[in-house]
């Protein structure tokens, strides 16, 4: 039975900070902020950049965006942006999204020769009526913002797509899903004054078809914000995240009062309902609330992700997998 004594502890829970989630009331710990988390290794120097925002007082936006472009410049970063792998005619073909606060984005996909797809999708949301721009369009747009053409493909990328070539003369029927030839860099942050927001961006899997775009641009799959409840992004087999629409739906179990430790194993597990073929791929999924906890998970063994608070410092975070080492 529902009693005054519940009644009045609920009321205490709420004021002194719980929230209540799905009839349920979440813990009243402190909220921790601000707090950024990026998938990978390479997500250690994103947060370093966006830290240095968060840490001054900076918006979660403008956090993230500077994290994603460090990646995206980096040569060594072979799924994401300037050093990208190409496609299977060579192709470096680049997929990025960014969404905010107040529930705001941009996307661009199928971008070639421009080095921060992150920031031309950024321009996007603030500067035209639309959410996504794709292929010669969104060329054309980075082109009159001022964004600068660039040769994407490395000589390092370069010699890898011929070896690659050399090695699957019939490469045209291979469905390239392993776990190896994708990293994206997702990134979710909140910031002091605890508003949340998150980007996305990667060269796709590696060897793709050409024209073909993955999770990582489309909001909902790739990258999912709701200032209200969390921030989630993906990794992985785009194709397998899209099925599941991943990243709403992790955010969608927090919203329903999971953590976000919890909300990406069960999104973790639509995946597997969704793609019979799940033990071939690997998807990995971080997450962050409105609290400022964070959480990931993925099919197969070997994620990670890098967390930046001011408790912990800048470390990586290994992930609980679907499938035991
Ligand atoms: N999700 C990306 C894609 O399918 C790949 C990755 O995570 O690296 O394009």
């Amino acid at each position: 039975m529902f009693t005054r004594r519940h009644l009045l502890g609920a009321a205490a829970a709420v004021a002194a900070g719980a929230t209540h989630l799905a009839g349920q009331t979440v813990g009243a710990a402190k909220p921790v902020r601000p707090v950024v988390l990026s998938t990978w290794r390479h997500g250690l120097a994103a947060n370093e950049a966006a830290w240095k925002i968060l840490s001054s007082g900076g918006r979660a936006l403008d956090a993230v965006e500077a994290g994603a472009r460090i990646t995206e410049s980096d040569p060594n970063v072979l799924t994401v942006g300037y050093g990208g792998l190409p496609d299977r005619d060579g192709n470096v073909t680049l997929d990025a999204c960014l969404m905010d606060e107040k529930g705001d984005c941009g996307s661009v996909a199928y971008l070639q020769h421009i080095e921060h797809p992150i920031s031309v999708a950024r321009r996007v949301m603030e500067t035209t009526p639309h959410v996504m721009l794709v292929g010669e369009g969104a060329l054309k747009f980075a082109l009159e913002n001022g964004f600068k053409k660039k040769e994407l493909l490395t000589d390092r990328a370069k010699q890898e797509w011929e070896k690659w070539k050399t090695d699957h003369p019939d490469a045209v029927k291979e469905r390239q899903v392993n776990v190896e030839n994708h990293d994206t860099i997702g990134i979710v942050a909140i910031d002091a004054q605890g508003n949340l927001s998150g980007a996305c961006t990667t060269s796709g899997m590696a060897w793709k078809l050409n024209g073909r775009v993955g999770d990582s641009p489309i909001i909902g799959a790739g990258l999912y914000v709701d200032n209200e409840v969390g921030a989630a992004t993906a990794t992985g087999v785009g194709e397998a995240v899209i099925r599941a629409v991943g990243s709403f739906l992790v955010v969608e179990f927090m919203r329903q009062g999971h953590s976000p430790q919890d909300a990406c194993r069960l999104a973790t597990e639509r995946v597997v309902e969704k793609n019979p073929d799940w033990k071939q791929l690997q998807v990995g999924f971080i997450a962050l609330d409105k609290r400022g906890r964070v959480g990931g998970y993925c099919l197969q063994p070997g994620f990670d992700y890098a967390v930046y608070d001011q408790s912990g410092g800048n470390r990586m975070v290994k992930s609980k997998s679907r499938v035991a080492l």
